[in-house]
């Protein structure tokens, strides 16, 4: 069981910019489905980058805790003073690492790099960093790794050797396949090159994909939902409610739009003005934004301020 809590949090644009952020308080836990809903501007996609650690934002108070349970990965047992971690003191890779996916890491076109050795690479990529993470110093790996830190999504795909613990390829293929089947997934896909020509749908679709692949604990999905039509909308609906339902994650899904809530059921639903959650609810909620739109819920909190 994981948590994640937003606790307090305040930032700004980078070198003293724009406050944006102004006190957000938010838990997600693993297996529950939180939408986290406001108007344009609100400061929703800012609560996704500060989570990832995006260099344009600077956190001026406040914490992004994750909360984990000695036995949340199957093959490390996570020391006690490492089951409470302050996100905002790791570098983007090892937040990913602990188990908080963050969107799809958008590496450069590379040339000659398949979808499927970039999604084995990053899977593998994630396995070393968390085992570097939690290993207790006498660890001999520590020392047999270290010359290998810059393993990040970015730099590691064109790295073709396989070191030990990770995944083989015909091991990773079937993973990769039972996964795409899911999604609905031509499974040509898989050796498409990286990024070369992918249409808005098939980059969502992708997303929701690397995240079935690495298994997060909590899933941040910003606007998944954007230009797709129906028909794709349903498959990323159904990667979505596969990575709770069969994987046990909890999902942060941030969406300006209803529409995707119907095929992605909320546990609870999150109304971001200004910079802070406002209100917070059920699925109904969301339904009651749809009919009235936000203006209600600006009045409600600025009269009980
Ligand atoms: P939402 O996702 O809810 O539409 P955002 O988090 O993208 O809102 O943006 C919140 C506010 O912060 C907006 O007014 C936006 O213009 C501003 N903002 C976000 N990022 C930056 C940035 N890097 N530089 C300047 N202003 C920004
Ligand atoms: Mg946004
Ligand atoms: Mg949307």
């Amino acid at each position: 069981m994981a948590r994640l809590e937003l606790r307090d949090l305040h930032a700004q644009v980078a070198e003293g910019g724009e406050k944006i952020l102004d006190g957000v308080n938010l838990e997600v836990r693993s297996g529950e489905i939180h939408a986290l809903m406001g108007p344009n501007g609100s400061g929703k996609s800012t609560t996704a980058k500060v989570i990832a650690g995006h260099p344009a934002y600077e956190v001026t108070d406040g914490e992004v805790l994750v909360h984990l349970d000695e036995d949340e990965f199957e093959d490390i047992e996570i020391p006690e003073d490492m089951r409470t971690v302050n996100l905002l003191d790791l570098e983007p890779n090892e937040r990913a690492a602990l188990g908080v996916f963050l969107g799809f890491q958008y590496p450069a076109e590379i040339e000659g790099v398949t979808m499927v050795n970039f999604l084995r690479t990053a899977l593998n990529a994630k396995l070393e960093e968390r085992e570097e993470l939690f290993e207790d110093d006498e660890g001999e790996e520590a020392e047999a790794d270290a010359d290998d830190e810059d393993a990040g999504y970015d730099t590691s795909p064109m790295e073709g050797d396989v070191e030990e613990g990770d995944v083989g390829v015909a091991e990773f293929q079937e993973i990769m396949a039972e996964k795409m089947e899911q999604l609905d997934m031509d499974s040509q896909f898989a050796q498409r090159y990286l990024n070369a020509g992918f249409s808005g749908g098939e980059k969502k679709q992708n997303e929701v994909l690397q995240a079935a692949i690495l298994e997060p604990s909590i899933a941040v999905l910003d606007e998944i939902d954007s230009g797709l039509d129906i028909d794709r909308l349903q498959d990323v609906s159904n990667g979505i409610n596969a990575l709770r339902d069969e994987q046990g994650a909890g999902i942060l899904q941030i969406t300006h739009y209803q529409r995707i809530l119907d095929y992605v059921e909320p546990d609870h639903v999150h109304v971001m003005l200004d910079g802070k959650i406002a209100k917070s609810g059920d699925a109904d909620l969301a339904h009651k934004l749809e009919d009235e739109g936000y203006d209600w819920v600006r009045e409600e909190a600025y009269e009980t301020a």
